[in-house]
């Protein structure tokens, strides 16, 4: 168990819209070891955002527990959670989210200002270095509106992985992408799980990225297929 770096324990999640329940979680198991990469595979309404998002410390479950090296994210300061959320973890959306006024360098940059001990200079060699990793370094001057889809989630990928992050959670982020350049970002992302050491977890409800992927975790009905790893 010491190689586990998120345990999710019997999670329960329902969102109230006044009357009406909706039981989006109901009872979710899920280990993610150090340094795995893990797709999270279900259908539309199958609980993936929701699942990520108490991973990502968004959100807070109703029942069971998300403990983040060995952590039980629930006991943490709001200071200890904003830390962990902005220091340990990267996210990537399914619409990039990218800042249409900021160029690609800015938009990769834009996560480490908040990192008050690094020098500009520091920034700016963190910053070619997740560009380059992504193959984006020519493109550092470009603006988001003038790339295409598979250039701006790998722009997103960069801005995630720049904080080196301990883990990296990427919601559907090949479900806005054709076919081709989905699978090139899976490959891209795979590498980087194994170059830079950093646990991913990314969901999908596309089943023909599943061969490229070293793990997966089916969930449907709010449910974890194959449970715990
Ligand atoms: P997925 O990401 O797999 O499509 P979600 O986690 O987004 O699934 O949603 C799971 C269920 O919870 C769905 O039935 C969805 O409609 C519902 N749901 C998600 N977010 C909310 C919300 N903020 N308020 C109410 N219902 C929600
Ligand atoms: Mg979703």
């Amino acid at each position: 168990m010491s190689d586990a770096f998120v345990q999710v324990e019997e999670v329960h999640k329902t969102y109230r819209l006044g009357e009406a329940e909706v039981r989006a979680l109901r009872g979710v198991s899920l280990q993610l070891n150090k340094g795995e990469f893990t797709a999270l595979v279900g259908a539309s309404g199958s609980g993936k955002s929701t699942l990520l998002n108490l991973v990502g410390c968004l959100d807070e479950p109703d029942r069971g527990r998300i403990l983040i090296e060995g952590r039980d994210v629930a006991h943490l300061s709001d200071e200890e959670r904003s830390h962990t959320r902005n220091r340990n973890i990267g996210f990537i959306f399914q619409s990039f989210n990218l800042v249409p006024v900021l160029d690609v360098f800015e938009n990769v940059e834009l996560p480490l200002l908040l990192h008050a001990e690094l020098t500009p200079a520091a920034r700016r060699e963190r910053v070619e270095q997740a560009l380059g990793d992504v193959a984006l370094l020519d493109f550092r001057r470009h603006w988001p509106d003038k790339l295409s889809g598979g250039q701006r989630q790998r722009v997103a990928v960069a801005r995630a992985l720049v904080t080196q992050p301990l883990l990296v959670l990427a919601d559907e982020p090949t479900a806005n992408l054709d076919s081709e350049t989905a699978a090139h970002l899976i490959d891209l992302m795979v590498e980087l799980n194994q170059k830079r050491k950093v646990t991913f977890l990314f969901s999908t409800h596309d089943e023909k990225l599943m061969v490229r992927v070293p793990r997966i975790v089916r969930i449907r009905d709010g449910r974890t297929v194959d449970g715990v790893a």
